[in-house]
């Protein structure tokens, strides 16, 4: 059985296809085929998308002889709003749902309603599941979820859903094979730091707690996003003037990293630029280290201990340097990060030192393969 997995995000579209035999399959399992498309501005999306689909079957590259071949297709939608909390097959009313929450992360539910409707063009027919990154945080607890606004928000839809939690779940399953100890028995904090960054606390496989909110802003620094910030800062400059959408710019797209660095909002290149002392590369550094490392002690309080620490994604795979910054002051909540291995991580590695009382792991996010297993349970039956 082979499943083409759609990962649409605002910025790039990941595709790839996992095939599914009789035997089971090693996990993370590696896909047949995969393509990544970067966008860059006004291109249109939709027929590059059908380009590189077409590729599988069509061209000299061709993996499959035609497209009936693929039995199902996996899509990842950021967000599912309060009523899509499982992976689900789509049918018209489910692709209204993900429309009617698409106010609230307008970039990202978009690009996978595009995905689902060019699906519908190249493959009529083919069942196609939706697998949502907020339904992992379906179990926070009432306290982790409303606002403490006036309670009226929560009632209108306000609220916390949390997200990257397909990313969340697939690194503490991940995590207990490697350790070879039951999940259930494990309070686990994963840090995802890629583009966006997010922190959950993962008690015995539940979400309990994470650092995004009702929107992929709120929580830790990312590259753009600003992340938390006073909302006091917006009255101010609302009051002043500025207008709802150019707020909204601001915070997504000109803060974080790139807004406090002025480089870029790629870490490497801010990494760069503070060894070549550039004082606000190094500040911006400093300000994501900082952040991250209160939000991973907020995590551990909220599980009320900490068994396993996961640096995770882009940034959490990548920079030993962010991994060793965040670790630093963690040594009171029983962290030691043993150097010579965080320095040289090769795949998923164990990367503590072994007097830490807190296992740290380094886990390379495995989204499209997390997408594809759920798809395959839902339509293999
Ligand atoms: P992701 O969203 O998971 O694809 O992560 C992308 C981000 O990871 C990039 O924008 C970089 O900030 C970061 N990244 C990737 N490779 C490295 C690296 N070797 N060192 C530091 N950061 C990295």
């Amino acid at each position: 059985m082979k499943i083409l997995v759609l990962n649409s995000g605002s910025s790039s579209q990941k595709t790839a296809l996992f095939e599914f035999g009789a035997g089971d399959l090693p996990d993370p399992a590696l896909p047949i085929w995969e393509r990544k498309l970067e966008w860059k501005g006004a291109e249109d999306r939709q027929s590059a998308a059908a380009e590189i689909i077409e590729e599988l079957w069509g061209g000299s590259n061709a993996v499959i002889g035609s497209p009936s071949e693929i039995s199902a297709v996996g899509h990842r939608v950021v967000h599912g709003g309060a009523k899509l909390t499982e992976p689900v097959v789509i049918d018209p009313s489910v692709k209204q749902s993900i429309a009617d929450v698409s106010e609230i992360a307008p970039l990202h539910n978009q690009a996978a309603l595009q995905g689902i409707d060019l699906v519908e063009k190249l493959l009529p027919g083919i069942p196609q599941v939706a697998v949502f990154d907020t339904a992992f945080h379906r179990t926070l607890p009432p306290h982790a979820t409303v606002y403490p606004g006036p309670y009226e928000w929560f009632e209108r839809g306000i609220r916390r859903f949390g997200f990257h939690g397909i990313n969340h779940e697939y690194c503490a399953h991940r995590a207990a094979r490697l350790l070879k100890l039951e999940l259930s028995s494990l309070k686990i904090v994963t840090c995802h730091l890629g583009n966006g960054c997010s922190l959950a606390a993962i008690d015995g496989g539940r979400s309990v707690d994470t650092t995004m909110g009702f929107t992929p802003l709120e929580g830790l620094m990312m590259g753009t996003r600003s992340g938390s910030i006073d909302p006091g800062i917006l009255t101010y400059l609302m009051r002043k003037g500025t207008s709802g959408d150019q707020l909204d710019s601001l915070l997504n797209h000109q803060s974080g990293l790139m807004g406090i660095s002025g480089v870029s909002s790629d870490m490497r290149a801010v990494l760069k630029a503070a060894d070549e002392e550039n004082a606000r590369a190094q500040l911006a550094f400093d300000i994501f280290t900082h952040r991250l490392k209160s939000g991973i002690a907020a995590m551990a309080a909220s599980l009320g201990g900490m068994d396993v620490l996961i640096f995770t994604a882009g940034i959490g795979e990548n920079s030993s340097q962010t991994r060793d910054a965040a670790c630093a002051g963690l040594k009171f909540l029983g962290v030691s990060l043993n150097h010579d291995k965080n320095s040289s991580v090769d795949g998923d590695t164990d990367v503590s030192a072994a007097d830490s009382k807190v296992k740290v792991l380094v886990i390379r996010a495995q989204e499209d393969w997390a997408i594809a297993q759920k798809c395959f349970a839902l339509t293999s039956l």
